[in-house]
């Protein structure tokens, strides 16, 4: 039988494969070794990088293929069906000359040569599904495609429901958005949904409020930290979550306690009967200060009451700004340090973050000049962080802001869609 140098290279790959699963000190140079004895001239780097491939990937491989065959442990699948599956499942992910649906079908093929009967069925479903879950709505690193990759809805904070925010979106002109609600993720799943009728990719991201500890005689420091690409069915995430928006809530009772003893009018159940969303935070107590004609703004609001120092501060729950990157980067994404330029200091607090494993900074921000912007950037080259941006749209809450008003590109996006895949 004639076969194409590709579908040959992976027929040795996939024996390469075989060999080390069962003998598993097979080193990556005797496995090439093998194929190069066996292979044609044409065929010998093509089977190289695929085995290569497979090898250096195989924890994010076989993490996909865990997931999606629940019913099915990687261990207990004949050693042919396990290595067709890395393959496969390598060459939908890392190989974007290869079409998904060749990668399929080629293995497939496979199955129907070196497995047995029900394989290439099994094959195909476990391969349909990582391609509809992993591989259908993923980014090409394309330029002239922009995404505003910090959104809040009024699942927290922001005036606009979830499920409006895309269509508003490509009203901007934006091809994505990140949802990124202070320590929820109620809005995601609405917000996919509106976006899958305008054409907006919604990536699933989080707002998370680190505490620095305070210096002697020195106020603490609030540190945000964004979580992109964030698996939202994960337990410990959604726990943490919950927890935290459980301390929201007191601390807007204990807001509305010392914004009494001001002598202010001024009831807490009323404040959370407004916020409505999943999330409360002092932007909405600053929403009803205004209500009640006590305040001009919200930003006045802020700076006679809410703000840090002023008399009706009360922080959140102390979570340090390392914990929210672990606790991100556990449930799959990507940690970006948000709105860096509004710290006194970002230096001071870089090592931290950076050994708890950050990847990125929000280097395009409204409130950043260009200095600081070009700054972030060689920072960012310095210590090999991916780049976002975004605009912090809340809607009403912040009149002057409007969404789309900074962005990155879709290969900013790639990158970091990139990197929470290998994450999963
Ligand atoms: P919280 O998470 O409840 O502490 O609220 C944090 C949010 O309050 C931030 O994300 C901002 O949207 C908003 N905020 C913080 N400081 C100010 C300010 N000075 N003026 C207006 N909004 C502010
Ligand atoms: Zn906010
Ligand atoms: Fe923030
Ligand atoms: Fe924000």
């Amino acid at each position: 039988m004639y076969l194409r140098k590709e579908t040959q290279a992976r027929e040795l790959a996939l024996q390469a494969l075989y060999q080390r699963d069962l003998v598993e000190d097979r080193t990556l140079e005797e496995l090439l070794n093998f194929c190069e004895r066996r292979a044609p001239d044409p065929v010998r780097p093509l089977t190289a990088r695929l085995v290569r491939g497979c090898i250096e990937h195989q924890p994010t491989l076989d993490k996909l293929i865990r997931r999606t065959a629940e019913n099915w442990k990687l261990e207990r699948m004949a050693v042919s069906d396990r290595n067709i599956l890395r393959l496969g499942v390598y060459e939908m992910l890392y190989r974007p000359d290869t079409p998904a649906k060749v990668a399929i079908n080629e293995a497939i093929e496979l199955a129907k040569r070196y497995s047995t009967e029900g394989s290439p069925t099994f094959v195909n479903g476990v391969l349909d599904r990582i391609y509809n879950t992993y591989i259908a709505h993923r980014v090409q690193p394309d330029p002239e495609r922009a995404a505003d990759l910090h959104v809040h809805s009024n699942a927290s904070d922001g005036s606009v429901p979830p499920s409006e925010l895309p269509a508003m979106a490509a009203k901007a002109g934006l091809d994505a958005i990140a949802l990124t609600d202070h320590d929820t993720l109620e809005g995601v799943e609405t917000a996919r949904e509106g976006g899958k009728e305008c054409g907006v990719l919604v990536v699933p991201g989080v707002e998370l409020t680190g505490y620095a500890p305070a210096a002697e005689g020195e106020e603490e420091v609030e540190i945000h930290i964004i979580g992109l690409y964030v698996d939202v069915e994960d337990e410990a995430l959604a726990d943490r979550l919950e927890e935290l928006r459980a301390t929201r809530t007191e601390r807007v009772r204990k807001i509305a306690e010392l914004l009494q003893d001001l002598g202010e009018d001024i009831e807490a159940e009323d404040i959370l009967a407004r916020a409505g969303g999943d999330s409360v935070g002092r932007v909405h107590v600053a929403r009803e200060l205004v209500e009640r004609g006590v305040c001009r703004d919200v930003s006045d609001a802020f700076n006679r009451f809410l703000a840090q120092g002023e008399p009706a501060y009360v922080p959140k729950e102390h979570m340090t700004p390392a914990e929210a990157v672990k606790l991100i980067r556990r449930a799959g994404g990507c940690a970006v340090l948000s709105h860096p330029g509004l710290l006194a200091d970002m230096e001071m607090y870089l090592p931290e973050l950076l050994e708890a494993g950050l990847d990125a900074l929000e280097v395009h921000y409204p409130r950043h000049s260009a200095s600081q912007e070009k700054e972030l950037m060689d920072l960012a080259e310095e210590y090999d962080l991916l780049v976002t941006g975004g605009s912090d749209f809340h809607g009403e809450a912040k009149p002057y802001i409007s969404l789309g008003q900074e962005t990155v590109s879709f290969i900013e996006l790639h990158k970091l869609e990139q990197r929470a895949l290998a994450r999963v």
